[in-house]
């Protein structure tokens, strides 16, 4: 099977999905999208509004700041691969909840091993912390000190570059967090730029 045809049973799966209870509040289902050829993948938290009624990660304001920061990077959307820890949006876009992250995780690990990527950027501290725990880190430390830095680690028999950043959304409530995005996406660039 070719990599799209594997994507293609995941997203399939997960349209049928009723694992958790998400199923009876949504509208779409949101595997991920993009380039399944890059070596760059993008991890988010849950679909939003707009995700839940396009089926598509990150087409809402935070997904237009994180275009504007791919941009930064010199990446474009359809140059890389973005998918969330939850596939169904949490109703009043809530937590998600520990078990809600358990049962749909394994979508996203499966989704890893087709793509492969080199270099995953961990979009808040939901996918921060799903990401480092399972390369053996605690979650001693929070989002804040893990942003910005390159974590080399194995995880589902990968050897891949981990970067933490704060969530996109984080930057349209307070200005602060979106100069910490602008200067991680920055390290991003460089780092892709040392690897070309
Ligand atoms: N926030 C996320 O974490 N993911 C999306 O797809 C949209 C908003």
């Amino acid at each position: 099977m070719s990599k799209q045809d594997l994507l293609n049973t995941i997203y399939t799966e997960v349209a049928a999905c009723h694992k958790c209870s998400l199923w009876k509040t949504r509208k779409n289902t949101v595997p991920g999208d993009g380039s399944i050829n890059t070596t760059v993948m993008f991890i988010g938290e849950a679909p939003g509004y707009w995700e839940d009624i396009k089926g598509l990660p990150f087409v809402g304001a935070a997904g237009r700041l994180l275009d504007d920061l791919l941009l930064s990077a010199g990446l474009s959307r359809s140059e890389v691969y973005i998918s969330n820890i939850l596939k169904c949006r949490p109703p009043e876009n809530r937590d998600p909840l520990p078990v809600e992250v358990k049962t749909c995780t394994p979508f996203l690990d499966r989704q890893i091993q087709i793509i492969e990527p080199k270099l995953i950027v961990t979009l808040g501290r939901h996918s921060t912390f799903y990401i480092l725990s399972k390369a053996g880190f605690k979650e001693v430390e929070g989002i804040t000190k893990l942003r910005g830095k390159m974590f080399e680690v194995n995880i589902i028999g990968l050897r891949v570059s981990v970067m933490p950043t704060y969530h996109p959304a984080a930057a349209l409530y307070n200005a602060k967090y979106g100069s910490d995005l602008e200067s991680d996406f920055q390290l991003l660039r460089l780092e892709l730029e040392k690897r070309r």
